[in-house]
């Protein structure tokens, strides 16, 4: 819940800086002299450009926001941390390419295919049933002991 929630804050700010702006830029943006009252978007050249370019800085920050959001850990919303690569491209088959992103605080792990043979690229989270840092402390007070 706390992810999605996450995720629409996100594109509900992105939103509402495109509606501003985009308001801003309609009500402040000097526009030609006509004979007759038009609508400056496709009969204005340079507002149209404008508008245009203001366009694509929203969806630009909305892309952003969606990339932003694969990369988060599920949990705490934390980025996750140390890529690491497994598989490899002369295993297409048995082990294809992937690579782990790990959540810094142990609650899971994202492993995303770098190669899809049916043109999607899937993205699997695993949560971690238990804190994989308690358990590592846990083994590592066991060899302090036997040492
Ligand atoms: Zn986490």
């Amino acid at each position: 819940m706390k992810y999605w929630g996450y995720f629409v804050a996100k594109l509900l700010a992105i939103l509402a800086f495109g509606y501003g702006s985009g308001r801003l830029l309609f009500l402040y943006f000097p526009k030609q002299k006509t004979l007759w009252k038009m609508q400056p978007f496709m009969h204005d050249l340079p507002y149209t450009l404008v508008v245009m370019a203001h366009f694509l800085l929203v969806a630009g920050l909305i892309w952003l926001a969606v990339w932003d959001q694969r990369y988060r850990c599920r949990t705490c919303l934390r980025k996750l941390r140390m890529p690491v690569a497994n598989g490899g491209w002369h295993h297409v088959i048995l082990g294809p390419p992937r690579t782990d992103y790990i959540c810094p605080f142990g609650h899971g792990t994202l492993r995303v295919q770098e190669l899809s043979l049916d043109g999607t690229f899937h993205r699997d989270w695993q949560e971690h049933d238990e804190d994989i840092w308690k358990e590592l402390y846990a083994l590592e007070n066991n060899t302090a002991d036997k040492s």
